[in-house]
């Protein structure tokens, strides 16, 4: 299985590139974000704790995170690989993600870590609230869930790079270019 996890700051296009990653490798997009956005959707007893979390541009407590992602693991079509999306968040969550997939006899081969500078970061946020309404893309919010990335995920960089997995992309230019970059790193690996 190739199983990668996409990781960045908010607005690093995660999720941009992840379409791009599941079309092209066939792997199983997996958006924590997305899923949390659904549950809030349909006001389930989870959403409607993430949303006071999400709201605040802070983390849904990792105990909610880490069972909500076992339970979807455990449904999901195994035969290619996952692309992780907006997951592990926290050093916790990593190594949450660790001891699932090693139970299932597989493990992440690569962490494609976006990189974009923090005022880029910010208008995009900004535009894309302004285009699809997001309630959490404003610019309080957006400040604080940038304080929330460096303080509580980037850790997660020091934990990747340990395990020689970590691959820095650089995360600005045209979404082609970033994505024939990152279409390497996977290659690379894969090979
Ligand atoms: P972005 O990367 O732009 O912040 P996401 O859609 O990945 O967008 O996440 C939106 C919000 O959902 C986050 O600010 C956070 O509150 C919550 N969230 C998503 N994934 C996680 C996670 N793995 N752990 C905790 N909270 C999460």
């Amino acid at each position: 299985m190739v199983n990668i996890v996409i990781f960045g700051a908010p607005g690093s296009g995660k999720g941009t590139q992840s379409d791009l990653i599941i079309k092209k490798y066939g792997l199983h997009h997996i958006s924590t974000g997305d899923i949390l956005r659904e549950e809030i959707a349909n006001q389930s007893e989870l959403g409607i704790i993430a949303e006071r979390f999400i709201s605040k541009g802070q983390l849904v407590p990792d105990e909610l995170i880490i069972r909500m992602l076992a339970e979807i693991l455990d449904k999901a079509p195994t035969e290619k690989g996952f692309i992780f999306d907006g997951f592990p968040r926290t050093l916790e969550q990593g190594e949450a993600l660790d001891k699932l997939l090693k139970e299932k006899g597989t493990c992440i081969l690569a962490a494609l870590n976006l990189e974009v500078e923090e005022s880029e970061l910010i208008e995009r946020i900004l535009k894309r609230g302004a285009l699809s309404g997001r309630k959490d893309d404003n610019l309080e919010t957006a400040h604080a869930r940038l304080k929330v990335y460096y303080s509580q995920t980037e850790p997660l960089k020091e934990f990747y790079k340990k395990q020689g997995k970590k691959i820095n992309i650089k995360g600005t230019g045209n979404i082609e270019d970033i994505f024939e970059r990152i279409c390497q790193s996977i290659d690379r690996i894969i090979k």
